[in-house]
C-alpha cells in the first residue's frame, strides 16, 4: 500500500496502476461502514485492480466551522486500517492541495439537494460534487463506490454522473449499523454516552414506520413521538420524500411511489441521519 497526499503523486501511482481503478471516497475516522465499502472496492476490482480510498474532510461541504473543526481525524488507525484490508493507494491530502486560494468553481446540484439535508446545510451538496468530481479525475478511476447511509449523496452523485457524462459507475452498498440498530457513522464517536445510548431509538422508529397499520399522518407523529420521548434529541427533519426525485410526496394521498422516510437529528452538537425505504401501499 502507499500513502500520498500530493496530487501529483497521485497522478504518479495511478500512471503505475493496473487493472480496474475502484475509488471509496471518505473522510476518514474509518469504521466497519467504511470496510464495507472498501471491501466492495476489492471485490471490483479483482486481484488485478487498483483500490484507492481518499481521506479528506473536505471543508467546502461543512456549513459550519465547529462541525469542521470538531471533525475526527484519527490518521493513524485510518492507515491501519486500510493496510490490513485490500487497499492499494491511499489520497490523503490537505485543503490547500485540493483548493487553491482563489477557487472559484463549483458542481451545483439544484434539484436533489432542495429538500432533506439539503434544506437546513446550505451549500453541502455543490460541496459533495464538487470533490468526488475532483476526486474522479485525480484517481481516474472507473468505479466509485458510496454508502447508501447517505442516500441524498448517492443520488446526487448519480445525477451528477448522468448529467455531466463523468465516466465513472456508481455503486452504492447497503448501510451497516451497530448491534442496536445505530446506523454506523463517524460522528457517533463525538456523542455522549447518555446519547449515544439514546440513540438507537432512530432506528428503532423508523422500523415501526414499515410495519404501521393506520394513516401516514400519524405514522408521522408516531415516529416523531418515539424519536423525541426521552427530551434528548431534537429532529431537525422527518420527511416522507419521493425516493426517485427527493421531493416531499402528499402523505394525505394514496400513492405507489417508491418512498424514503428520512430522518435527521440533533444530539448536543452531533448531527445523525437516517432512512427507511417505505412500501407504497402504507400511504392512506
Ligand atoms: P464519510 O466518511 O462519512 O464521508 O463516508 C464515506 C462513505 O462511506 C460514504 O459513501 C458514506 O455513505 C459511506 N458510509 C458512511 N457510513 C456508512 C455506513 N454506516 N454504512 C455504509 N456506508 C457508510
Amino acid at each position: 500500500m502507499i500513502t500520498v497526499s500530493e496530487k501529483h503523486e497521485l497522478k504518479r501511482a495511478m500512471a503505475d496502476a493496473h487493472g480496474r481503478v475502484v475509488l471509496v471516497p471518505t473522510m476518514g475516522a474509518l469504521h466497519a461502514g467504511h470496510l464495507s465499502l472498501i471491501q466492495r472496492a476489492r471485490m471490483e476490482a479483482g486481484t488485478d485492480g487498483t483500490v484507492v480510498v481518499s481521506i479528506f474532510v473536505n471543508p467546502i461541504q461543512f456549513d459550519r466551522a465547529d462541525d469542521l473543526e470538531a471533525y475526527p481525524r484519527p490518521v493513524h488507525d485510518d492507515l491501519a486500517v486500510c493496510m490490513t484490508s485490500g487497499v492499494d493507494v491511499v489520497f490523503m491530502p490537505t485543503a490547500e492541495v485540493m483548493y487553491a486560494e482563489n477557487h472559484s468553481t463549483v458542481v451545483g446540484e439544484s434539484a436533489l439537494s432542495r429538500h432533506l439535508c439539503g434544506e437546513s446545510r446550505a451549500g453541502h451538496f455543490d460541496g459533495v460534487c464538487t470533490v468526488c468530481l475532483k476526486l474522479f479525475l485525480l484517481s481516474g478511476c472507473e468505479v466509485a463506490i458510496f454508502g447508501e447511509k447517505d442516500f441524498q449523496q448517492l443520488a446526487a452523485i448519480r445525477r451528477m454522473v448522468r448529467d455531466l457524462d463523468v465516466p465513472v459507475e456508481i455503486i452504492g452498498c447497503p448501510t451497516s449499523r451497530e448491534e442496536d440498530g445505530l446506523a454506523m457513522s463517524s460522528r457517533n464517536v463525538r456523542l455522549k454516552p447518555e446519547h449515544r445510548a439514546d440513540a438507537p431509538r432512530i432506528y428503532r422508529a423508523l422500523r415501526e414506520a414499515l410495519a404501521w397499520r393506520g394513516s401516514t399522518a400519524a405514522m408521522l407523529e408516531h415516529v416523531r413521538g418515539e424519536i423525541e420521548t426521552s427530551g434528548l434529541a431534537r429532529i431537525d427533519y422527518l420527511t416522507c420524500v419521493d425516493a426517485q426525485n427527493l421531493e416531499p410526496v402528499d402523505t394525505s394521498l394514496t400513492t405507489t411511489k417508491d418512498l424514503l422516510l428520512a430522518v435527521a437529528v440533533h444530539y448536543g452538537p452531533v448531527r445523525l441521519i437516517d432512512h427507511v425505504r417505505l412500501p407504497p401501499r402504507l400511504l392512506s
